[in-house]
């Protein structure tokens, strides 16, 4: 029997205009002088300027910066063999790539990790996994959540909206994820933890009451985001965020070519999902429209044979995760949405 919860949750989260350059002042506050940081390939290049300044000004030394090119465990444990000995706090800045990478050293060197998204395109920069390749094939290997978490939100309003959308796609997701977790309690037994599953849905409900990409909306969205996260530290597991829409995403991943963002896939796969398991799918479609999330995945849609190969697939990847897949066979279903639903039949053509 548990007696409580000890649960590691960040220790300071700062969500706001200008949080990036005022990193320097979060570490300096925390005591820290000496970090690696470790950012994304792509950045455009007024990012790691502020974060360059922001260190200087406050005598926080980055021994290490580099830019994450590869995203395979050997790599990563090159990068940590390579950490100078006095390095106190691991940076990561950018998107998911890098700061999976960041989040994973900073698990294999056991230190305090500080997680810099400069975009919200899902839910992974605060999660206890890091999605690595393991000899080729992509593993979501288990790591610390960050200890700081920095959030500006002006920077990730000026991300490409794509992102943005995929991160609201990520977030319905929580939806089908909840259900098909109540589902596999009621088939096989597996336990719900309660407090997990509904842990973030104030914070979702709080970002679907104010769907927008201004500063609050984006605020709500890092906030609901970060939650997520937190609820699957809490059970040791990513039910509370992840079911069969995940599962048509991964297998979407190995037959598109290339794939589309994470959480586009994901959101079309929710609201799939949704109507498969007939709750939710009226919230789920409101957001899309009010977003843009449709209007977007309508100008450029995903093809319905590989879709539908990707659902047959996706019932096959995780044999012991039970979800709406493995209850019915759901491909005539499938089929008939993809044809027929309004919303469906015009982003899987
Ligand atoms: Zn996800």
């Amino acid at each position: 029997m548990r007696h409580g919860n000890q649960i590691p949750v960040p220790v300071m989260v700062r969500v706001k205009q200008g949080a990036l350059a005022r990193t320097g002042l979060y570490l300096q506050r925390a005591g820290f002088r000496n970090v690696a940081v470790l950012q994304s390939e792509s950045l455009i290049a007024p990012l790691p300027q502020l974060l360059r300044n922001s260190l200087n000004e406050h005598g926080i030394k980055a021994e290490v910066w580099n830019e994450v090119k590869a995203i395979d465990v050997e790599s990563a444990l090159e990068l940590y063999c390579n950490l100078p000995g006095d390095v106190s706090a691991i940076v990561g800045l950018g998107g998911g790539k890098a700061l999976d990478v960041a989040k994973y050293v900073a698990t294999l060197a056991r230190l305090p990790y500080f997680a810099l998204p400069t975009s919200l395109s899902q839910d992974g920069f605060c999660s206890p996994q890091s999605s690595m390749t393991v000899g080729g094939q992509r593993r979501s290997l288990p790591a610390a959540i960050p200890y700081g978490l920095v959030i500006d939100s002006q920077v990730c309003r000026q991300a490409p909206k794509q992102l943005t959308l995929s991160g609201v796609g990520d977030l319905v997701a929580k939806f089908t994820a909840v259900r098909d977790w109540k589902l596999a309690f009621h088939q096989t037994g597996e336990p719900v933890d309660d407090f997990a599953a509904l842990l973030s849905d104030g914070s979702v409900h709080a970002f679907l009451s104010h769907p927008s990409f201004d500063d609050e909306g984006v605020r709500l969205l890092a906030t609901a985001l970060m939650m997520n996260g937190i609820a699957m530290v809490m059970c040791g597991s990513s039910r509370p965020a992840s079911g069969s829409e995940h599962l048509i995403s991964h297998a979407l991943d190995r037959i598109l070519q290339p794939p589309k963002l994470h959480g586009l896939q994901v959101g079309v796969a929710t609201y799939l999902v949704s109507r498969l398991q007939g709750e939710h799918s009226e919230r789920i479609d409101r957001v899309f429209q009010e977003t843009g999330f449709w209007d977007l995945l309508t100008q450029d849609p995903f093809p319905r044979e590989q879709w539908l190969q990707a659902v047959r697939l996706a019932g096959t990847l995780k044999k012991s995760f039970h979800t709406i897949l493995s209850a019915r066979d759901v491909l005539p279903e499938v089929e008939s949405l993809i044809g027929n639903d309004p919303r469906l039949s015009r982003v899987i053509v």
